[in-house]
């Protein structure tokens, strides 16, 4: 089930300008069980429009939210190292910054396993997640992190209201890309919020996308791209202050935005919408070049995985994340080139990537077999995977990035 948007998914003004096209590819996250080989999957147009009006860039095709959460929805965020000891620095750092203790409530949108707000729970600060995913949902239960399985929106926020809940910290983080009604979901922000309280957002960053060419960012899941500027605006109409923002590398570049009931900006704000002023990410123009950049490195990778390959080399690819799946169907990499893919999610283990049907594996293979070469399809976490895998790469394994350009990476040994 998919629908194409006619107008802007947060201003409502139509016209949407193409920017890039994918063309059609999987549900990046439907991993194929063994049983369900013999069957077709499903595979949907992909493709990125800019609104002229707000700036906001933005899928033009909608898969409904069934169709993309279905109840084995595999990510799990405490399977990174890198996310773990992010989430924990936050938590100390809001729970002193706000002053929160036993009379606050922090409410987690998109709360996934609860990785999170178990950091809040353990300072004595009640939590509430919410999250529709029925498995992470249950694992976050069981860690005795209350959870709401449900989707959020002005409706939900409307429910806690009247059961007398008000947030001094609501936390969405990786979730607002994703959300389909873009308006319901800050409306319900604004509404949860106590008058002195502030939500915490974090996103992926537009411009590190566009610079860094990392176009396997772009899947069904992740509706929009944001720019500082189509924030400010897409707050600024719910009666919300973006008040500060900070720029940090997780997952390619994100944004962490600060979005308070009132108050006025500070000098971040100022500085972000002038710089993107600046380099045009509010015209059309920046983003012209992108689609004949991302041909670009298609073309190159499909030309140095050809090359290891007639050399003899035996290539495996390490990440059976959403970026993965996108990257290995819109360059056509598939079982041609690429033996199976390693994760350390155990809930992916066993199972296939999406269109290109690769077996994904535990990571351990790679020093049992010892592939020549590992696609990082997960370079948002090269530094931890990279540590990880000593072992592979002192007994002569080598590592190749697709994203900015292609690149056998040097030998390093921290
Ligand atoms: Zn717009």
């Amino acid at each position: 089930m998919h629908q194409v948007i006619s107008a802007c998914r947060s201003c409502g003004t139509g016209g949407l300008r193409p920017i890039l096209s994918l063309g059609e590819t999987p549900l990046a996250d439907a991993l194929v069980d063994p049983a369900r080989l013999d069957q077709p999957e499903a595979s949907y147009p992909l493709e990125v429009a800019f609104c002229a009006a707000c700036s906001l860039v933005q899928l033009k095709q909608t898969v409904s939210p069934e169709t993309l959460f279905t109840q084995d929805y595999p990510y799990y965020s405490s399977f990174s190292d890198t996310l773990v000891s992010h989430a924990r620095r936050n938590a100390e750092r809001l729970i002193t910054d706000e002053g929160l203790d036993q009379q606050s409530l922090v409410v987690e949108l998109a709360s996934n396993d609860g990785y999170l707000l178990r950091h809040f729970a353990a300072q004595g600060v009640p939590v509430l997640g919410i999250d529709p995913a029925e498995g992470p949902a249950r694992a976050a239960q069981e860690a005795g992190i209350p959870t709401l399985r449900a989707f959020f929106d002005r409706e939900l926020a409307a429910c806690l209201l009247a059961e007398g809940k008000r947030a001094e910290v609501v936390l969405a983080n990786n979730v607002l890309a994703h959300v389909p009604d873009l308006n319901g979901f800050v409306a319900g922000i604004g509404m949860l919020l106590a008058g002195s309280g502030v939500a915490v957002i974090e996103a992926p960053y537009v411009r590190d996308l566009i610079d860094r060419c990392e176009f396997d960012t772009i899947y069904h899941e992740h509706l929009c791209y944001f720019s500082v500027t189509a924030l400010n605006r897409l707050f600024a109409r719910h009666g919300l202050v973006l008040s500060r923002v900070e720029h940090y590398p997780l997952h390619g570049g994100s944004l962490r935005l600060f979005v308070r009931p009132g108050g006025e900006p500070d000098d971040t704000v100022r500085r972000y919408l002038a710089e993107e002023a600046e380099h045009g990410l509010d015209e059309v123009g920046y983003y012209r070049d992108f689609a004949a950049r991302v041909e670009q490195v298609k073309h190159d990778l499909l030309a140095l995985l050809g090359k290891l390959k007639a050399s003899g080399a035996r290539i495996a690819a390490y990440g059976a994340a959403a970026k993965g799946a996108t990257l290995l169907n819109y360059v056509g990499i598939g079982s041609e080139t690429l033996d199976y893919v390693v994760d350390r999610n155990v809930h992916k283990q066993g199972r296939f990537m999406p269109g290109v049907r690769l077996p994904i594996a535990d990571p351990a293979r790679l020093v049992a077999d010892q592939p020549d070469y590992v696609l990082l399809l997960a370079w948002n976490f090269a530094d931890e995977i990279l540590a990880q895998q000593q072992a592979y790469l002192r007994a002569g394994g080598r590592f190749v990035v697709p994203v900015p350009e292609p690149a056998v990476l040097e030998r390093s040994y921290p």
